[in-house]
């Protein structure tokens, strides 16, 4: 699964990098599930290999070592919600040594942005001055909240989001056949697509999407509505951003004059304008800003009082 042939846009991302010629500090930078670490884990392996300087043989010693992860010239942070400067110090003495198997030594650094203000201080000088045969790459879904003098030290390799289309193809080609992009949330992931299959949780969504579509088709009540959302089994949050997830799709076709399609074609016969659907989006923004900031907000009635406000928008 995790083999670099498994993705076509990381595989794609791979061969349009020249590793003759890559800096020493670079940035994977993307959405999150798109696999970044993968392909920063075949540029590492690649570099690393003493047979190839194109695509690692994964054949040679380093490829072995780098496959049984005890490669001593290579270096990867804990898979921790966050990066503490004790890690990042390990990581520069890590870089001043030489090298013992391959003729360079690679740092990976997954989720960067988990670097608290002491981590990212400790590791600028390093990407200012990176000892020789050392690359670093890091990799970030959220480079906002990365110092800005860390960003523009690196060299940038940016994946981009897949389109519906390559979305279907992938999902359809890892053995996903009846998958349909619109049952699905759009801020979700490739491979989060396939977690949430593989953990059974794709009904959820699925129920969800034909749940609201009946409201809006006035096959389900106000009052079976929000019991519906009360009922499902996930945060507040979670329920307003699926909402603002399928409002935002609804207004996005109506913007681009796209009739809708698939299981959303019975909304062309409402013809909800596009200003009812932005004040719908308004009012989910809104509350879903209300549950940030006050977390003993009461569910029941934050819902109900949407979902009435909703069906006096999109029933006009
Ligand atoms: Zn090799």
């Amino acid at each position: 699964m995790s083999s670099l042939e498994n993705f076509p846009w990381l595989n794609k991302a791979f061969l349009n990098t020249n590793l003759l010629t890559l800096p020493h500090s670079s940035l994977i930078e993307g959405s999150k599930g798109l696999g970044k670490s993968i392909l920063a884990s075949k540029i590492a392996k690649t570099l690393l290999c003493s047979e190839s300087s194109t695509s690692s043989c994964d054949s040679c010693h380093s490829c072995n070592l780098f496959d049984q992860s005890t490669h001593p010239d290579f270096f990867i942070n804990e898979d921790d919600s966050k990066i503490l400067v004790d890690e990042i110090r390990e990581m520069i003495n890590f870089s001043i040594l030489s090298s013992s198997v391959s003729s360079s030594k690679v740092i990976v650094l997954t989720n960067c942005e988990n670097m608290n203000i002491a981590s990212q201080n400790a590791i600028l000088k390093t990407l200012e001055e990176p000892t020789t045969n050392t690359y670093i790459l890091l990799t970030s879904s959220k480079r906002r909240a990365l110092n800005q003098t860390i960003y523009s030290r690196c060299s940038k390799l940016t994946i981009k989001d897949l389109d519906q289309i390559e979305l279907t193809d992938w999902v359809r080609s890892q053995g996903i056949e009846d998958f349909n992009y619109y049952d699905y949330p759009t801020y979700l992931a490739p491979i989060e697509i396939l977690k949430y299959i593989e953990e059974g949780k794709n009904n959820d969504f699925i129920d969800f999407s034909n749940n609201i579509l009946k409201f809006c088709n006035k096959d389900l009540s106000i009052n079976q509505t929000v019991k519906y959302l009360l009922d499902m089994d996930m945060s507040s949050i979670e329920k307003v951003n699926l909402l603002i997830d399928f409002f935002k799709t609804l207004l996005k076709a109506k913007l681009s004059n796209t009739p809708y399609s698939g299981k959303f074609k019975s909304l062309n016969d409402l013809n909800i304008s596009t200003s009812n659907l932005s004040n719908a989006l308004d009012e989910l923004n809104g509350l879903r800003n209300m549950m940030i900031k006050v977390s003993s907000i009461n569910e029941n009635h934050s819902f109900k009082y949407f979902i009435f406000k909703l069906d006096s928008l999109i029933k006009q």
